[in-house]
């Protein structure tokens, strides 16, 4: 990669586990010039995934995952400016201005923005309070409002609102789920491992209403009515929204960079602007292992590639390029997706449905794509080996209980398998 790029003043927008690794890489990459991080939250970095998880459970302990603590900030010289938001960037003066009236000159800017958690806009829903989960207040205010035979609806059944629900029964709530496809996480697993959840949750006295879109929501008394797209009617004291999220990326646009839901960036972080990067829930990243652009909402998105993103302005010149990995936990099961999932790959299963530990595989012409694993951490590191390999297997042999995964790893690093 050509640059020509030596920055002395690196400005990151955004305070979460983007913003707060960048930084920090910068500095283990031997960057000493001046660094700020610029975050319109008042917190230190922190991690989102306790927000829907621990931190709903309990009262005592809060969970707060903060990416560092606050001294080390101060020891490495990285400047905050918290409850600050940045509204606007002129490129040609590398200046980036702040709401409380200040400017930043910057000779590279971090665009790590983020996401928010997106509203619902059906009539009524500006009528009735309802609650999303992107921050610490966000998971505070709900847990507050969730007790024994609290009734809360959820609407969406993705990661974070099959989390809340989990906690929410931990806490003796009645939970209802409104999803609007016809599987759970339907975004984000194969069939097989959305039947898995739905009957997980099911057990656990979750009442998941699929086929269900929210068209209409009402205050009715101290209680909130909304009327299901099959006509059905229900009623909630706590309506949490769960619908996906919208990337951040409007400063990037309004400065007149390529936007397409996120921040459009090569593989590197980069824009088409040399001085502009971004990483994170915000960046539309190129990734050259995928050979696509893809927008990942994900802790080791988050994490790893702003962490390639402070190399390459401090010098480097590697990409990011990761095998995308996700997980989630509920009702003690912890999934993890390794890879795209898609509909038209064939599966294997290992393992037998409804009971963990459990293995899905996909494969296409014989190579692994992805795969998820119920309880199985250790299984999925080796199928993250196989699809890094790249290699051709016999699919009879990945679906064999009596073949570990273990052993065909071994046998393609000895290339006893060609790839
Ligand atoms: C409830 C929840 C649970 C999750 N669970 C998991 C999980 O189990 N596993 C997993 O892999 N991932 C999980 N994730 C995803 C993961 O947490 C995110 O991918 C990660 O937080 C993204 O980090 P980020 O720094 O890019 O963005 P964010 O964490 O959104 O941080 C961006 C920051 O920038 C700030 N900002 C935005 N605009 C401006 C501006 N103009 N000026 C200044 N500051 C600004 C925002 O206020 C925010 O503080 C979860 C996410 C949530 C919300």
């Amino acid at each position: 990669m050509m640059r020509a790029l030596s920055p002395e003043q690196v400005v990151i927008v955004g305070g979460g586990q983007a913003g707060g690794r960048c930084a920090e890489a910068l500095r283990a990459a031997g960057f000493a010039g001046r660094v700020t991080i610029v975050g319109k939250e008042v917190h230190l970095p922190y991690e989102r995934p306790s927000l829907s998880k621990e931190m709903l459970i309990s009262d005592e302990d809060e969970s707060i995952v903060w990416v560092r603590p606050e001294q080390a900030y101060a020891e490495e010289r990285i400047e905050l400016r918290l409850g600050v938001t940045a509204t606007s960037i002129d490129r040609d003066r590398r200046e980036l201005h702040l709401d409380d009236g200040s400017v930043l000159i910057y000779d590279a800017l971090v665009l790590a923005t983020g996401a928010r958690a997106r509203q619902l806009t059906v009539p009524g829903a500006d009528s009735v309070p309802l609650h999303l989960i992107r921050t610490i207040e966000d998971s505070r205010a709900l847990r507050s409002r969730l007790s024994a035979g609290t009734r809360l609806v959820i609407i969406g059944a993705g990661f974070i609102g099959l989390e809340v629900a989990s906690a929410a029964r931990h806490r003796g709530a009645e939970v209802t789920v409104l999803e609007a496809a016809d599987r759970v996480m339907a975004r984000a697993v194969p069939p097989e491992i959305s039947e898995h959840h739905t009957a997980l949750h099911r057990s656990h006295g979750v009442n998941i209403s699929l086929g269900t879109s929210v068209v209409s929501i009402a205050r009715e008394g101290d209680a909130i009515a909304l009327r299901g797209s099959g006509g059905e009617t229900f009623v909630a004291d706590v309506v949490v929204v769960g619908v996906g999220i919208e990337p951040n990326d409007e400063l990037a646009r309004e400065a007149g960079l390529e936007t397409d839901r996120g921040v459009v960036v090569d593989a590197f972080g980069m824009t088409r602007d040399p001085q502009v990067f971004a990483a994170g829930d915000v960046a539309r990243h190129y990734n050259p292992l995928l050979k696509q652009h893809i927008l990942l909402e994900s802790w080791q998105n988050a994490q790893n590639q702003a962490i390639a993103v402070a190399k390459v302005i401090a010098g480097g010149d590697a990409p990011y390029a990761e095998i995308p990995w996700f997980w989630s936990d509920q009702f003690g099961v912890n999934l993890q997706v390794i890879g795209l999932p898609s509909a038209d790959a064939k599966t294997i299963v290992r393992g037998t449905s409804g009971q963990v530990p459990y293995v899905l595989l996909q494969t296409r012409n014989g190579r692994v794509l992805s795969a998820c694993a119920l309880n199985a951490p250790r299984e999925l590191r080796f199928a993250r080996e196989l699809i890094s390999s790249g290699a051709v297997l016999d699919e009879a042999m990945l679906g064999d209980p009596g073949v570990r995964l273990a052993d065909i790893v071994r046998d393609v690093k000895q290339r006893k398998v060609p790839a």
